[in-house]
C-alpha cells in the first residue's frame, strides 16, 4: 500500500493520545517502523540518554522516494486504509501519526532508499516544520535521526530524568523487540559505546542468552502449547527453572502476535504457575509468545499500544498458567502422574462420615514403638478405620508419597501446609484472635506516599489479622507482632502486599468483608507454608498429613488447587497389564 493521509473518519476511531513522551518512546515507534519495513537488521544509537540524539537505522524496503515528504505528515500511514482494516491490523504502527508526531518537537531527519532507486531521499522536519529536502547516497533501508528532542519545549523536558534513567528506559525498549523478534539482528549503541547485539538468528534461547547472561540460559525451560485446542491460543517461549529468579518483575516479557505488551494478569497468571516453588519476593524469568486470532485481541486500547484486551481472558491465562506449571513440573519428572486428569478424591472420608481418628492414635495402638521409624510402621487400615494415609516418603521434596484406602496419593506439601495454616488461622480468629509471636526484633516497612494514613487507619483491621504496628518515623512502620504462623518469616512481605493492594483499590469499603479476609488470610498461609523443594523428615510428613486430616477441606489448597494428586490401585495395576479378571 502506499501512504496516504488517513480519511478523518478512520483517524478520529484510533485511540488517541501523545505517541512522544520521551526517548524511549521515539525508539519504540522508530523500532516498529523499522519491523513493519521487514528490517533484517535494526541499529540503535542514543547519546544523551537520547535527548540529544537518537539514530535508528534499517535495512527494510525504504519508502518509495515520492512519498518521504508524505510519511511525516500526520495520520500519513501505508498500512490501513479503513476502519475495518483497524479489525484486523498485524503491522505494529497503524496511526500514522509517529513521524509527525516526533517532527514535531525535535530536529528530525527521515532518509530512506529503495533497492531499485539510485540514491536516498531525505527530509528534514524542525518543530513540525520541513525545512530541507533532498536526495544524498545512502544504502537500502531508512535512517531517523531524531536531535535534541525536547529542546524547544520546556515543559515537555522537565518530564525526562536523568541521562541514565532514559537511557535504561531506551534499553529496555530495545530488549523487548529482540526478544519479540530472535530473527532480527538488534544493535544498541549508548554514547558510543555497544550496549548489546542480538544475534539474529531466530532463537529466542539465545536472544535471553545475550540479555540475561548464559547461566540464565542455562536454567531455562521451554513452554509451549500448540494452537490445535478449543480456544485456539498457542504458545511458546521460555521460563526460568524454579531455582533461577530475580528481584523483581522485570524479567517477564509478553508478547502477543509478536507486540510487546504490559499486561498484569499475565504476569500474575505465570507467576501462579511457580507457586511454591519460589522464594518469596523473588520472581521468574521469562518470555513468552502468545498467538491469538487478531479478532481476539484489541490492540487499539492504549495510545503507545503496550495494553491490550482479550476477548477470552481466562483462557489465556489458564493456558498460560497450564503450560509454565507442565514445563516446570517436567523437571520433577512426575509430570506424566500428574498430567493425568485424575479425580481428586478426599481418602480421608470415611465412610461413615464420623471423624477419623488422628495417625497418632493408630500409632500407639500398634506393635512398634513410633520411635524406630515411622516409615512402613503405620498400618493403612486399621479395624474400623479406612480413611488415613501413611506416609511412603517424599518426592523431589515437594510431594509426599503417600498410600492410602485405595492406591497411592502425591499430597504437595507446600498447599496441603497451606491449608492447615489457613484453616487454623481462621478458627482463632472465630475464637478470641489469631494467635501472635512478638517478633524479637521488630521489622520495619518502608510506605509509599500515601499509604501512611492508610495504614494508621487500618491498625485495628490488621490487629484483627494478627499484626501489631505502629508508626515509625513519617515513611514506616514498625511491625512489632506478627500472626504465629507466619514466626517462621514471610510476615513483613505479606503486610507490605497487603498495603499494596489496599492502595491500588480506589474504595476500601470491600476490606472489612469475608471474601477479602479470606483472601488476606489464603496469602498468609501461602507466606507462612513450607515451600516446595524443602526436605522434610518422616516425622514431618507424618504430622503434616495428620494436620491436613483434620481440616474441614483436604482437597483444595485456599487458592483452590489441588492438593492431591490420586492413583487408584486399579490404575496402577492397569499400568502393568495385571488387570484382575
Ligand atoms: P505508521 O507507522 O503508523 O503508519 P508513521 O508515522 O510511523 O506511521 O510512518 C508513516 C509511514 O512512513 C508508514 O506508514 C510507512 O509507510 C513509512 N515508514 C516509516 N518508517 C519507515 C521505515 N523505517 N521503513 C519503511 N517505511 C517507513
Ligand atoms: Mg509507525
Amino acid at each position: 500500500m502506499s501512504i496516504t493521509i488517513l480519511p478523518s473518519d478512520v483517524a478520529a476511531k484510533i485511540a488517541a493520545g501523545e505517541v512522544v513522551e520521551r526517548p524511549s518512546s521515539v525508539v519504540k515507534e522508530l523500532v516498529e517502523n523499522a519491523i513493519d519495513a521487514g528490517a533484517g537488521s535494526i541499529r540503535v544509537e542514543i547519546k544523551g540518554g537520547g535527548a540529544q540524539l537518537i539514530r535508528v537505522t534499517d535495512d527494510g524496503c525504504g519508502i518509495p522516494s515520492a512519498e518521504v515528504p508524505l510519511a511525516v505528515e500526520r495520520y500519513a500511514t501505508s498500512k490501513i486504509s479503513s476502519v475495518d482494516d483497524l479489525a484486523r491490523v498485524s503491522t505494529l504502527g497503524f496511526r500514522g501519526e509517529a513521524l509527525a508526531s516526533i517532527g514535531a518537537v525535535s530536529e528530525m531527519t527521515l532518509i530512506s532508499r529503495q533497492r531499485q532507486e539510485k540514491a536516498a531521499r531525505y527530509v528534514t522536519v524542525h518543530n513540525g516544520r520541513m525545512v530541507e529536502e533532498g536526495w544524498r547516497g545512502a544504502p537500502t533501508g531508512t535512517t531517523v535521526v531524531v536531535k535534541g528532542l525536547f529542546r524547544d519545549f520546556p515543559a515537555r523536558r522537565k518530564f525526562l530524568r536523568s541521562i541514565s534513567t532514559e537511557a535504561a528506559q531506551v534499553s529496555q525498549v530495545v530488549c523487548q523487540y529482540a526478544l519479540a523478534f530472535p530473527e532480527i539482528r538488534f544493535s544498541l549503541i549508548s554514547e558510543d559505546r555497544y550496549v548489546f547485539q542480538s544475534p539474529g538468528t531466530g532463537c529466542l534461547r539465545e536472544v535471553m542468552g545475550v540479555l540475561y547472561g548464559p547461566e540464565v540460559e542455562q536454567a531455562l525451560r521451554a513452554v509451549e502449547m500448540a494452537d490445535d485446542n478449543p480456544t485456539a491460543i498457542a504458545l511458546d517461549g521460555f521460563v526460568s527453572d524454579p531455582g533461577t529468579h530475580r528481584a523483581t518483575r522485570a524479567y517477564l516479557s509478553f508478547f502477543v502476535n509478536r507486540r510487546w505488551v504490559r499486561n498484569r494478569a499475565l504476569s500474575f497468571a505465570l507467576e501462579e504457575a511457580y507457586h511454591g516453588l519460589l522464594p518469596e519476593g523473588r520472581h521468574p524469568i521469562a518470555a513468552i509468545h502468545l498467538r491469538l486470532p487478531p479478532e481476539e485481541v484489541d490492540v487499539n486500547v492504549h495510545p503507545a499500544k503496550l495494553e491490550i484486551r482479550f476477548l477470552h481472558e481466562s483462557a489465556v491465562y489458564s493456558t498460560l498458567q497450564r503450560s509454565v506449571r507442565q514445563a516446570l513440573l517436567e523437571g520433577i519428572s512426575v509430570s506424566a502422574l500428574l498430567a493425568q486428569p485424575v479425580p481428586v478424591l478426599d481418602p480421608f472420608q470415611s465412610d461413615t462420615g464420623a471423624q477419623s481418628l488422628p495417625l497418632e492414635s493408630h500409632a500407639s495402638s500398634t506393635m512398634t514403638p513410633p520411635s524406630t521409624s515411622y516409615l512402613g510402621k503405620l498400618p493403612a487400615v486399621i479395624a474400623g478405620h479406612s480413611s488415613s494415609l501413611r506416609v511412603l516418603g517424599q518426592l523431589g521434596n515437594t510431594f509426599i508419597v503417600a498410600e492410602g484406602p485405595d492406591g497411592m496419593y502425591l499430597v504437595d506439601q507446600h498447599r496441603a501446609h497451606e491449608r492447615v495454616l489457613f484453616e487454623q488461622m481462621q478458627a482463632e480468629r472465630r475464637g478470641g484472635g489469631i494467635a501472635r509471636q512478638v517478633l524479637l526484633e521488630p521489622e520495619v516497612i518502608e510506605l509509599k506516599p500515601g499509604h501512611r494514613e492508610l495504614a494508621e487507619s487500618m491498625a485495628p483491621l490488621l490487629a484483627d489479622l494478627g499484626f501489631l504496628v505502629e508508626p515509625f518515623g513519617e515513611r514506616s512502620l514498625l511491625v512489632r507482632e506478627v500472626p504465629a504462623a507466619l514466626a517462621g518469616g514471610g510476615a513483613t512481605a505479606t503486610l507490605q502486599s497487603i498495603f499494596d493492594e489496599l492502595a491500588e483499590r480506589a474504595d476500601n469499603a470491600a476490606t472489612g468483608d469475608v471474601e477479602w479476609h479470606e483472601r488476606v488470610l489464603a496469602s498468609l498461609a501461602c507466606r507462612g507454608a513450607i515451600k516446595s523443594g524443602q526436605a522434610l523428615t518422616q516425622l514431618e510428613m507424618h504430622e503434616l498429613v495428620t494436620r491436613l486430616e483434620r481440616c474441614s477441606v483436604r482437597s483444595l489448597c485456599p487458592h483452590a488447587e489441588p492438593v492431591m494428586v490420586h492413583l487408584s490401585e486399579n490404575a496402577i495395576r492397569r499400568q502393568f497389564g495385571r488387570e484382575q479378571g
